[in-house]
């Protein structure tokens, strides 16, 4: 088995070319580095079957040799990265996903896209099946991320329908874990960096709008699991399990045990009030589904922040 994971040297990517290294897999990771970094990958690097490629998906792009697996999750990805990269997020989201599309179908390698509850918007059904058409803002400032990811879909479903390319789309629910870069903007970085530093916890709006949180492990197992079929999906990966805000804000204070004092600022626009997957479908076609709780994931990840903090002296912005 020879793979390709595109955006490889980013948090759920890293993980992915381990678990496929640990499979007896050789892979191919291929990253431009723009939200990602070597740094996630390094103790990869002598291993003879992993290979660290730095290239622009949505450039020209090569991979000599065989291929028989692309998993495609190149994409800034958490909010703070794609206002940044606005254009970047809309080009490897389309020319970037043809690119590798277009791979997958020369190499004949089954294809799975890293698709995003975010293609559902802010939901007017709850939880989400992936029936559910979504509710986007076309021209909102969330939608270089959820358009791109809504026209990757599409491309992917052509790519299927006409080409006859073994694609699969996994629709990803928030995830957590080791890796995660503490100035990223996401809640769950963001509260532990606050939690370890002493500094004011601070929860959007009223705390009360609510996530589903999945630990990487789970995830990454769900992704696999994707992989290894020849499902189609759409497919909702993530922990049914839903939390508020500000009750994940309380848990990471509590677990880290700071004195952090919690604060309420502004929540940004389009922000989704809800989130939930309903993953009866993954449990049925994949035999899947999260088992990590989100005392145990977060004392984990806690874990991980305090042994960066100890080594560096800070949490660094990288
Ligand atoms: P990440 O930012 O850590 O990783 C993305 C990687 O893609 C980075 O290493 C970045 O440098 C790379 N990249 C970006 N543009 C590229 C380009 N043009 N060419 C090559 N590489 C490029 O984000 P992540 O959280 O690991 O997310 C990975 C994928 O999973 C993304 O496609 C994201 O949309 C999807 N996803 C993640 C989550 C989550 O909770 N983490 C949820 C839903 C979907």
């Amino acid at each position: 088995m020879r793979a390709l994971v595109t955006g490889g040297a980013g948090f759920l990517g890293s993980y992915l070319c381990e678990r496929l290294l640990e499979a007896g897999a050789e892979v191919v990771c291929m990253d431009n580095f723009l939200t990602g970094g070597p740094r996630n990958v390094e103790h990869l690097l002598d291993r003879p079957e992993f290979r660290l490629v730095e290239s622009d998906l949505a450039g020209y792009v090569h991979v000599p040799g065989r291929l028989d697996l692309v998993l495609h999750f190149a994409s800034a990805a958490s909010p703070v990265d794609y206002l940044r990269y606005p254009i970047e997020t809309l080009r490897v989201g389309s020319v970037g996903t043809l690119h590798a599309l277009g791979l997958a179908r020369e190499k004949a390698a089954r294809f799975v896209l890293a698709s995003t509850s975010e293609v559902y918007g802010d939901p007017l059904e709850h939880p989400q099946k992936e029936t559910y058409w979504g509710n986007v803002n076309p021209v909102g400032p969330r939608s270089v991320y959820d358009e791109a990811k809504r026209f990757a879909e599409s491309l992917t479903t052509a790519y299927r329908h006409s080409r006859g390319t073994d694609t699969g789309i996994v629709r990803i629910f928030n995830t957590y874990g080791p890796r995660m870069r503490p100035f990223d903007g996401r809640a769950i970085p963001t509260f532990i960096r606050q939690a370890l530093t002493g500094e004011p916890i601070t929860v959007t709006g009223d705390g009360s709008q609510t996530r589903s949180i999945c630990y990487v492990d789970d995830t990454v197992s769900g992704i696999m699991a994707m992989a290894e079929s020849d499902f189609a999906g759409p497919v909702n990966i993530g922990n049914p399990d839903e939390v508020t805000m500000l009750e994940l804000a309380t848990t990471i204070k509590e677990l880290s045990g700071s004195s952090s004092p919690i604060e309420f600022v502004e929540r940004p626009a389009d922000d989704p009030k809800v989130r939930r997957p309903d993953t009866t479908l993954a449990a049925e076609r994949l035999g899947w589904r999260a088992r990590v709780p989100a005392a145990e994931g977060l004392a984990r990840t806690i874990g991980w922040f305090t042994e960066e903090l100890h080594r560096h002296g800070h949490l660094d912005h990288a």
